[in-house]
């Protein structure tokens, strides 16, 4: 029985010129975004001009994680105590977090087979609630109709704040991804399309909310220090009484993470060779539903999903062990107790109470497995081979 030895965790390097940019930083030692000699710019000031020039957005602010760049955006769009924000029940635990951090309350909304924000009932939850934003996350890098979602949303008047953690470098329709809502935010921690270890962006077009969102990171009124930030009068209304709740990026981590931003095309087209991969030797096989996708949706396969419907608990637990004793590494969404990441809208007890039965169905037969950049095109076909023999295995059984 063959057995895959690769690491499912295994990112690519630092490119070499982000070390050498990283080890100048070291040797001058400015490694605080503020802290500038005469007439330089700053690596961070610079990456995150670079990053506005590569969504075409007009403001762009660097900060120290992804959850953080969420959190910031909700407040900067003055969400607060008590409000609404509506989100998706399908996602990560950083977006409930980032509600609950600015004191919000979530309101979910169910997720399709299609992985992807269930527009009728986000129309159903627009109506039955007063929320006036939604934290829409493209979760595991699927992402919904954005024209019928922000035409929804715009008809509503709910102000979207993107979630692009498994976006950065994605696209709908052309548009890219971050670019549909009010504010995109990304992340730039290890597991995700480019790697500082930790970090996260916002960008958007609106002067006022992104001012707010600069005050908020820390800037110390050294804000034109920026280079995407909006221009000095956007701040005067707003810098004595907008709270500075630190949460900077810093020089160093900018440095490594600015050769990375060009390798980003390469690296969809990386991703998703494997994806397609490993979608293609799944296709034809019983028991398994692949994710459809729709073609305007141009996205970075970094991760694959399929569902098992119908299956019972036991047989989707006992694929998970099995696979796992052959070296491939799956994340189960619908068992009983998270395992790792695998945290669901019913273990946020924090945000909780709301019960989604339809999401629950889906989420029973999901497993999600990672695709780091560091697999051969002959791992993705092993690796398929393992999941065809396993999960034929069990289906003939069952
Ligand atoms: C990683 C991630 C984030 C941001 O996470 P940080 O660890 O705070 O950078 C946000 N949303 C999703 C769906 C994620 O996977």
């Amino acid at each position: 029985m063959e057995v895959f030895t690769g690491s499912f965790t295994q990112q690519e390097p630092i490119p070499e010129e982000g070390i050498a940019a990283a080890l100048a930083v070291l040797r001058h030692g400015r490694l605080h975004r503020y802290n500038l000699a005469p007439g330089e710019a700053g690596e961070t000031a610079l990456l995150e001009e670079e990053f506005a020039a590569l969504t075409g957005a007009r403001c762009c602010l660097a900060v120290a994680s992804g959850g953080y760049a969420m959190a910031t955006a909700l407040r900067a769009l003055g969400v607060g105590q008590g409000d609404l924000v509506l989100s998706n029940a399908f996602t990560l635990a950083p977006v409930p977090g980032a509600i609950a951090a600015v004191g919000a309350r979530a309101v979910f909304v169910g997720v399709t087979r299609n992985l992807t924000i269930d527009l009728d009932d986000l129309a159903a939850r627009i109506g039955s609630s007063d929320a006036k934003v939604l934290l829409l996350s493209h979760m595991r890098g699927h992402i919904c109709d954005m024209d019928a979602l922000m035409a929804l949303c715009d008809g509503a008047g709910v102000k979207v704040v993107e979630d692009c953690a498994h976006t950065m470098g994605a696209d709908w329709n052309g548009t890219p991804s971050g670019r549909h809502g009010a504010i995109g935010c990304y992340s730039m921690q290890t597991y995700k399309h480019v790697n500082a270890g930790e970090g996260g962006f916002l960008v958007s077009d609106d002067a006022a909310a992104m001012a707010r969102a600069v005050l908020l990171s820390g800037s110390y009124m050294l804000y034109d220090r920026h280079r995407a930030a909006p221009p000095p009068e956007a701040f005067e209304g707003l810098k004595y009484d907008t709270p500075n709740i630190s949460g900077r990026m810093d020089n160093l981590r900018a440095a490594i993470l600015r050769p990375q931003l060009p390798l980003l095309a390469a690296r969809r087209e990386g991703w998703n060779a494997r994806y397609r991969r490993i979608e293609s030797a799944l296709s034809d096989l019983p028991g398994l539903a692949l994710i459809a996708r729709d073609p305007r949706e141009g996205f970075v396969g970094s991760s694959f999903q399929f569902l098992l419907p119908d299956w019972t608990a036991e047989a989707v637990a006992t694929l998970v062990g099995n696979c796992q004793m052959r070296g491939v590494e799956l994340k189960w969404f619908g068992a009983a107790a998270p395992a790792g990441f695998t945290s669901t809208y019913r273990d946020w007890r924090y945000a909780g109470g709301q019960e989604l039965p339809e999401t629950d169905r889906i989420l029973a037969g999901l497993i999600d497995m990672r695709l780091p950049l560091t697999f051969s095109p002959e791992d993705c076909d092993q690796i398929a081979r393992i999941l065809r023999d396993e999960i034929g295995r069990l289906w003939r059984r069952g």
